[in-house]
């Protein structure tokens, strides 16, 4: 089989016994990025020069004695929506097509620092709004187990990227669900750290009280390897938690012991697919064979998840994306147009004799920021800035946003209750297995409560992970979710490694992608 197949964590193993070097490795994920991107349109662009620059930099570090940390000389793929200084970050929106940032994320240095090759900027929805990539304004990713399908999103070209061994490791981040959802649907591994454990310094913001930046890997030792260099204080990120990363890598195979797993009656309700149920019912029974004690337990709010992220998290976009009026940052009208169309109605108004109406046109500045605004959005990032412009209005804001935040704290007092019972809350990711491409397009909310099983981890700030368990019969990856504490990333990464080395789930590689083709 050949090594692209590989997990981060084998990879790491082999660069650091000099048995592979990163410029050998490198160019083996380009070669293979050359071969298969082209049906899968994981990557927004790839930076081969950069790439095998810093395999050479990393080799010669390793050569002169180092001491380097895992992911020294290892390619990961950074979703396109987190700054780097040394290339374009467009969060796939025409807005920001040529936005070059001045400075580098925290995440991206760290990952620099750490001699990860970072391979190039993987595709997403535009501003990392939706689940499905289908919103991205550069083009649509396919799921490598099923080209008709969707690799989901936002991060759904992050997660594609690893399912086709595109990159043995990839960088996503997570609103709603945008990790681990996409890597629920391309049978991978992907992590959403508690808020505030990666610093989100020099990512482009959607919704500031959820983001978080996260793993997505092969393996939960390749979520851990990675998780470890990106974690840790930032204090230009004001929500950064000041509190040292453990090494997940060196605890993550050590089986918790006594575990107690809620399984949250909510879960199982209509509308959840029976493969995904019977998969997720088969975890549960793994882990009572592991001997964990199987708890039901009840998060009653959780069903107003949808509900409360769909207010809060358009609110927080509305408010985050003033700042793209044509003016501070990308994209911006062209003003000899806009000039030109202003003049003509003016004249046309004076000819007519409607002097007041002519007065009355709105003036150059406005007309600037409503063309480059109407220009540079999609529909989707439209639809989101006026659902939360109104939700905050005077008169709407008791209602609605005022309303969604108490909800919030419903739901995340709903968790600290039933952390008070068990160790790790367990079950499904989505409701479905990969849903077909142009399924959900013209449905916004029925695209919306695929985010049913996601949401409720931003809201409460808690750690959550998805790995896969199980095929459906069409062959199609169902993910297991575990649910943490608030900064127990050491637990859940623990006890998510029980289930993976007790079954084969993470080795499976989609048929068409593998050593069938090399
Ligand atoms: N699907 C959700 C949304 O559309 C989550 C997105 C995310 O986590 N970035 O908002």
């Amino acid at each position: 089989m050949s090594i692209v197949h590989g997990s981060a964590a084998e990879l790491a193993k082999l660069l650091a016994a000099g048995e592979i070097s990163s410029v050998e490795l490198t160019r083996q994920y380009l070669d293979r990025i050359d071969r298969c991107d082209g049906e899968i349109g994981a990557f927004i662009r790839v930076d081969a020069d950069r790439a095998l620059e810093q395999a050479a930099a990393a080799d010669r570090r390793r050569r002169a004695g180092e001491d380097l940390g895992p992911l020294a000389g290892l390619p990961v793929a950074v979703k396109d929506v987190l700054c780097d200084r040394d290339t374009v970050t467009t969060c796939a929106s025409p807005m920001l097509a040529q936005f070059r940032p001045p400075y580098d994320a925290t995440v991206v240095a760290k990952l620099k620092a750490a001699g990860a090759v970072l391979m190039g900027r993987t595709n997403m929805d535009e501003f990392a709004m939706g689940g499905s990539t289908e919103n991205s304004a550069v083009k649509t990713t396919r799921n490598p187990w099923d080209a008709t399908r969707t690799p989901g999103g936002s991060s759904g070209g992050s997660a594609a990227a690893v399912a086709a061994s595109m990159a043995p490791a990839a960088i996503g981040t997570d609103t709603g669900g945008s990790i681990r959802q996409p890597a629920a649907l391309c049978g991978v591994v992907g992590l959403k750290p508690t808020y505030g454990r990666v610093s989100r310094f020099g990512l482009v913001a959607f919704a500031s009280s959820l983001d978080q930046v996260g793993p997505i890997g092969r393996t939960t030792q390749d979520a851990a390897l990675v998780l470890e260099a990106i974690a840790g204080h930032e204090p230009r990120d004001a929500t950064s938690i000041n509190r040292p990363a453990p090494r997940y890598g060196l605890t993550v195979n050590q089986p918790l012991e006594g575990l107690k797993l809620g399984v949250v009656k909510e879960h199982f309700a209509a509308g959840l697919d029976s493969e995904v149920e019977s998969a997720v019912r088969q975890a549960i029974e793994t882990y009572r064979s592991l001997g964990a004690e199987i708890r039901e337990i009840s998060l009653p709010h959780s069903k107003y998840g949808v509900a409360a992220y769909y207010v809060i998290a358009p609110c927080e976009a509305s408010s985050n994306l003033a700042r793209y009026e044509g003016v501070h940052y990308g994209y911006s009208t062209d003003q000899t147009a806009m000039f030109a169309e202003l003049n003509a109605e003016r004249k046309r108004l004076t000819d007519a004799g409607d002097l007041q109406a002519a007065d009355d046109l709105d003036p150059p500045l406005v007309r600037m920021y409503r063309r480059t605004r109407s220009e540079g959005f999609g529909p989707e990032v439209k639809r989101r800035i006026m659902l939360g412009t109104y939700a905050l209005s005077a008169g709407y804001y008791d209602a609605y946003y005022l309303k969604a935040l108490k909800v919030r704290r419903l739901i995340r007092r709903d968790f600290d209750e039933a952390f008070r019972q068990v160790d790790l809350i367990i079950g499904p990711v989505t409701a479905g297995p990969a849903f077909k491409l142009g399924e959900m397009v013209d449905d916004p909310l029925a695209m919306y409560l695929v985010d049913l099983y996601t949401v409720s981890a931003n809201l409460a700030g808690i750690p959550a992970i998805s790995l896969p368990c199980g095929l459906t019969q069409a062959g199609l990856p169902i993910g297991l979710q575990l649910q943490a504490p608030p900064l127990e990333e050491e637990r859940l990464l623990r006890g998510a490694r029980m289930f993976e080395a007790a079954t084969q789930w993470s080795e499976k590689r989609p048929a068409n992608h593998t050593n069938g083709r090399e």
